[in-house]
């Protein structure tokens, strides 16, 4: 038992659930019960060029028949524009945070490859060049070593300003970036255990620099491995996944996934019965240092 566990899953709604993200809606739901814990859900729904309309509800209706459903009211990014706003607000005032003009092409064109695709390589740090709007605000970001303990992957740590480079927290559409929105809405659901998958691994120490400079709290991770087809693609809507059936034989197939060693016993039972196995039986560690698993 672990005192006040605050545990949530964040789906962006822009398809139906596949079988990858319900793995990692089980396994944090598995999770936060296990440690009785409070389980939340929040729409990551603030990309609305990215939103597939009616998707956001499959999801819940999915979950649903899987017996997952949030312990609290559901949260929408959509409607949270003003608490971004407060904290992106609170990083001008600080000088974290900067207005940049460069159009992505000039970004290519000028930048080093790290871990995500090009390194900002800072040109609009000291100021924009006279003549140039600001297009998009980002965040200064400093060579200083910042690392965590996944529950799963180990001790993980990176330099954020050689291996990403100061990064986008309001994009030039006036959209807020998905590393602000996370790390302000996990502190406003109190989140206490962030479970989800190993594709959001090097994502972490974005969110933990601004926890930093916003004076929010910093949760535990644990980083799952995420399914993948058989060329190696993670499971999306760009890799064509089908959504997952709403039938018990998926639940036990994720507890497969998930390496839960389910009783063969198991496979005729129902979807609450196998819930309750599974959150009596929960051993995440049977996952350590796997990123990714074919399905
Ligand atoms: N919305 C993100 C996704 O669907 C997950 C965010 C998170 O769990 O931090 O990939």
């Amino acid at each position: 038992m672990t005192a006040g566990y605050r545990g949530r899953f964040a789906p962006s709604p822009t398809g139906p659930l596949h079988f990858g993200s319900l793995a990692a809606a089980v396994a944090s739901y598995l999770d936060a019960k296990h440690h009785n814990g409070i389980w939340l859900l929040r729409m990551e729904d603030l990309d609305v060029p990215r939103s597939m309309p009616g998707a956001a509800d499959d999801i819940l209706q999915m979950l649903s028949a899987f017996g997952l459903s949030s312990d609290e009211p559901v949260m929408y990014q959509s409607q949270r524009t003003s608490a971004y706003e407060m904290a992106l607000q609170q990083l001008k005032e600080m000088n974290a945070a900067y207005p940049c003009a460069c159009t992505r092409r000039e970004i290519v064109d000028s930048a080093l490859h790290g871990i995500e695709g090009p390194v900002y390589p800072g040109t609009c740090r000291n100021g924009i060049s006279s003549g140039r709007e600001g297009r998009a605000w980002r965040v200064r970001s400093n060579d200083d070593p910042i690392a965590f303990d996944d529950f799963l992957q180990g001790r993980i740590s990176q330099h954020i300003e050689s291996e990403i480079g100061d990064f986008v927290v309001r994009r030039a559409d006036h959209l807020f970036a998905y590393q602000l929105a996370v790390v302000v809405d996990d502190a406003s659901q109190q989140i206490t255990h962030v479970v989800r998958g190993a594709d959001l691994l090097h994502s972490t120490h974005r969110q933990m620099h601004l926890q930093k400079l916003l004076g929010l709290p910093t949760p535990n991770y644990m980083h799952l491995p995420v399914a993948v087809n058989e060329k190696g693609e993670k499971l999306s809507k760009q890799t064509l996944a089908r959504p997952a059936d709403k039938s018990p034989e998926t639940l036990f197939k994720v507890l497969l996934f998930l390496r839960q060693q389910p009783p063969d016993d198991l496979r005729s039972a129902s979807i609450a019965e196998m819930l309750a196995w599974a959150t009596a039986h929960w051993q995440p560690e049977k996952l350590a240092g796997c990123r990714q698993f074919a399905i």
